[in-house]
């Protein structure tokens, strides 16, 4: 076994094969993120996107076009679609129509899940998933991007850059003092924190974020918010959230959100816009 935890184990370089994240690395990438054409300003295009389950519209004609460098705050009841728009988003629903873009020119609806991940899209869950029985950096290395066994002999140049990142990530997560505990022994807002920290590694374009702050204590979620408005500019992000003192600190006072309700766009202004909007206290939050 390695003797320093914060070098990737070179003898088993492998040995995470066959896991959930390294078949995404492992395929090599058809798209790099650097490849998206955001020359109209749009990171993430969706329009008339429609899905029904069983007759029923989850989402109905949602159109939605995110910027580049965006951080976007997604609000609205709950049955509204913002899961399920997340999941066209990512390749995990197919729409019955609709247009779904990342940049100009990736149509996402004909890419399945593990290409959609490769061309740079991220996305967290509610609940974290993280390797509980694994210390926090090997969670973060597990995470990463290699194209294992193409580049043997750049290997320990390469290897030298993913310590790098694995350090950069552990201190923007705010994990360094937690680094070799077992995940499974971290608070719930670590645990959220380092998934967004293996999501990182990754280098998505665009990191989609649904009810992070979820379960957390009112420390935890400001602790969140620093952190996703610490990565503004590091990629685009949509984030659907439910407290709404999380979603004022990221949205601040000019940033948009929109407001879905039965399966589209309500509303969409800075966040004292939509609150004094009519059908939005009418549907959401007047309730
Ligand atoms: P939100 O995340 O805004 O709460 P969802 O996207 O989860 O809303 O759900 C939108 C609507 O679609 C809900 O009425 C939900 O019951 C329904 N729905 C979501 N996924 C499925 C599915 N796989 N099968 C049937 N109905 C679904
Ligand atoms: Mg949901």
């Amino acid at each position: 076994m390695n003797e320093n935890p914060m070098v990737p184990d070179l003898a088993h370089p492998d040995d995470n094969d066959g896991h959930a994240l390294s078949g995404v690395a492992s395929m090599g990438r058809a798209v790099t993120p650097g490849e998206i054409d955001v020359s109209h300003g749009a990171i993430l295009y969706l329009e008339d996107v429609t899905v029904s389950f069983d007759g029923f519209r989850a989402l109905n004609a949602l159109s939605l076009s995110i910027d580049v460098g965006e951080l976007r705050c997604i609000i609205g009841p709950n049955g509204a679609g913002k899961t399920t728009m997340m999941d066209v988003i990512t390749g995990k629903t197919e729409p019955d129509s609709g247009k779904v873009f990342l940049g100009q020119t990736i149509d996402l609806t004909r890419m399945n899940e593990p290409s959609i991940a490769r061309a740079g899209i991220g996305r967290k869950f509610q609940k974290p998933t993280v390797f509980e029985q694994h210390p926090v950096w090997e969670n973060l290395e597990l995470a990463m991007k290699t194209d294992k066994g193409w580049w043997a002999s750049l290997r320990a140049r390469l290897d030298r850059a993913a310590q790098a990142r694995i350090e950069e990530t552990l201190s923007l997560i705010r994990l360094e003092g937690e680094a070799l505990r077992p995940a499974g022994e971290l608070s719930h807002g670590q645990k959220q924190r380092l998934e967004i920290g293996m999501l990182l590694m990754q280098q998505p374009a665009l990191l989609l974020l649904d009810e992070p702050a979820a379960g957390m204590t009112d420390d935890e979620t400001m602790e969140l918010a620093a952190l996703l408005n610490h990565l503004r500019g590091t990629c685009s992000m949509m984030v659907v959230e439910h407290d709404m003192e999380f979603v004022a600190a990221l949205a601040g006072e000019t940033g948009k959100v929109t407001v879905m309700a039965e399966g589209r766009v309500l509303a969409q202004g800075t966040l004292d816009e939509v609150k004094q909007d009519a059908a939005v206290i009418e549907s959401y939050l007047g309730r």
